[in-house]
């Protein structure tokens, strides 16, 4: 394997060195942090009035966290550290859980994140030979504009395509050769199931690596993913108070996400006690940014469920490798009093092969009872009319749920391309329970 390094010697800077610039960049970010209203006063609660107060690394834990709802609380403009004339940008989260928070950015903020981008897609193997076609949302959303500002930097030629028009995203690629693209891996599945039906030949694009992410996907999806595409799948990690993608991507190991450590300080926290959990077991990724101004944010409880993998990582890179994302603390599906991550289906169903390449999981009461259905399309290789081996199918995928994470659902099958795809963030969940209470 051969490795490309963007910035090498950051990425491959030694422990001790990152840890020393991650001290300097912690300082820097307490003393914009307490130019914010939000942090002038929760700073101040928790004794720490200047950057002095900090000493070392292990002084992190003097300051509190900050949640999602904090962040709602300061809208607009509590979490503004510069005067309102220094900012060039502002971008807000997609609000997968609620209203939106606002981050803002200066021009050494945004040429920073363009920094981490440039990292990531280099990291891959990309270069300006490339040309790369950024099929996610532009606007509000971080993806559209941080992948594409990333591309151009790596010199790509890049088309900004953005989201959804699947018939003119193939028409792009076969036009101008499109080598990589970045989408939600159920985008790129989509994408795929499209172009057999419409008949486009593999052959007639010149693909070869997509960057799937802003959505929790598994294992068996990237390899669907790739095999169904002949392409190379990598996982990018990002989220918007966190700048958006560029914060942990996979190198060509494609084995954990690099967390960039010069640009955040990561923590793996135990949920409900917060103390941190042994390495290597799962918890809630916290994330303090190093690089960001305008609006710093500390210890962020990120609400997104991981582990760090303890060992180096072959590439050479120093920095610590994320697992990827398993879901959310607040995804967490309770069906008859079992915790169920909706990851933990997909994991399933997208493990059997006849299975297409989209599905729904609806929740409603029976009764007292919650009862889960499981819809998926079926793959091409299943005809509609025939019902036997239908019903054998279905039965499988109940059976192989019930035995693998102890649901029993009804599963329902659908013809390819049938059920409700969205342009942003898969919707993958129908909780219709609360209604019947
Ligand atoms: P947003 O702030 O709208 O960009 O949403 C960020 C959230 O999307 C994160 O906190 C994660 O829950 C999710 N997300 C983004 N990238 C991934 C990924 N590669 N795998 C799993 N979840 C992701
Ligand atoms: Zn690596």
């Amino acid at each position: 394997m051969t490795y490309q390094y963007w910035n090498p010697k950051m990425e491959t800077l030694p422990r001790p060195d990152l840890e020393a610039w991650q001290l300097r960049q912690l300082k820097n970010m307490v003393t914009y942090a307490l130019r914010t209203p939000f942090y002038k006063k929760r700073l101040t609660e928790a004794g720490i009035k200047s950057e002095d107060a900090i000493k070392s690394l292990k002084d992190l834990n003097r300051i509190p966290f900050t949640t999602k709802h904090d962040l709602r609380d300061g809208f607009p403009y509590g979490f503004l550290s510069i005067p309102r004339e220094e900012v060039i940008r502002l971008h807000a989260s997609s609000g997968t859980t609620g209203t939106p928070t606002t981050i803002y950015f200066n021009k050494e903020d945004i040429s920073r994140w363009t920094g981490f981008v440039a990292r990531c897609i280099y990291g891959t193997g990309c270069d300006k030979t490339d040309v790369f076609q950024n099929m996610i949302t532009y606007g509000l959303f971080t993806g559209g504009l941080g992948f594409h500002a990333g591309g151009e930097e790596v010199g790509m030629l890049v088309i900004p395509s953005g989201a959804g028009n699947t018939t003119r995203q193939f028409r792009l690629m076969q036009d101008f050769g499109t080598t990589v693209v970045h989408a939600t891996p159920s985008f790129l599945l989509h994408v795929e199931a499209k172009m057999r039906e419409e008949g486009v030949s593999r052959e007639s694009i010149k693909l070869r690596k997509a960057f799937a992410g802003a959505e929790p996907y598994s294992e068996d999806t990237r390899r669907r993913i790739e095999e169904l595409l002949h392409i190379d799948v990598y996982n990018s990690y990002g989220l918007s108070e966190m700048n958006g993608p560029g914060v942990a991507f996979e190198c060509p190991n494609k084995n954990g996400l690099h967390i960039w450590e010069d640009g955040y300080i990561a923590e793996i926290v135990n949920p409900d006690t917060l103390e941190p959990v042994p390495e290597g077991e799962t918890g809630e990724l916290v994330l303090t940014i190093l690089c960001r101004e305008a609006t710093p944010i500390l210890r962020y409880r990120t609400r997104d469920l991981s582990a760090f993998y303890p060992e180096p990582c072959s590439c050479g890179r120093t920095h610590r490798r994320l697992h990827r994302i398993t879901g959310r603390t607040d995804d967490m599906l309770i069906i008859n009093g079992v915790n169920l991550f909706p990851s933990q289906i997909e994991e399933v169903i997208m493990s059997i092969k006849e299975v297409g390449n989209n599905y729904l999981i609806v929740i409603e009461k029976e009764g007292v009872l919650d009862r889960i259905t499981v819809k998926t399309e079926v793959g091409p290789t299943i005809f509609m009319d025939d019902a036997r081996p239908l019903n054998a199918l279905k039965e499988r995928i109940r059976k192989t749920l019930q035995a693998s994470i102890t649901i029993n659902p009804r599963v329902e099958l659908h013809e390819s391309g049938s059920l409700p795809i969205s342009e942003g963030k898969a919707k993958r969940v129908q909780d219709n329970r609360s209604q019947d209470i």
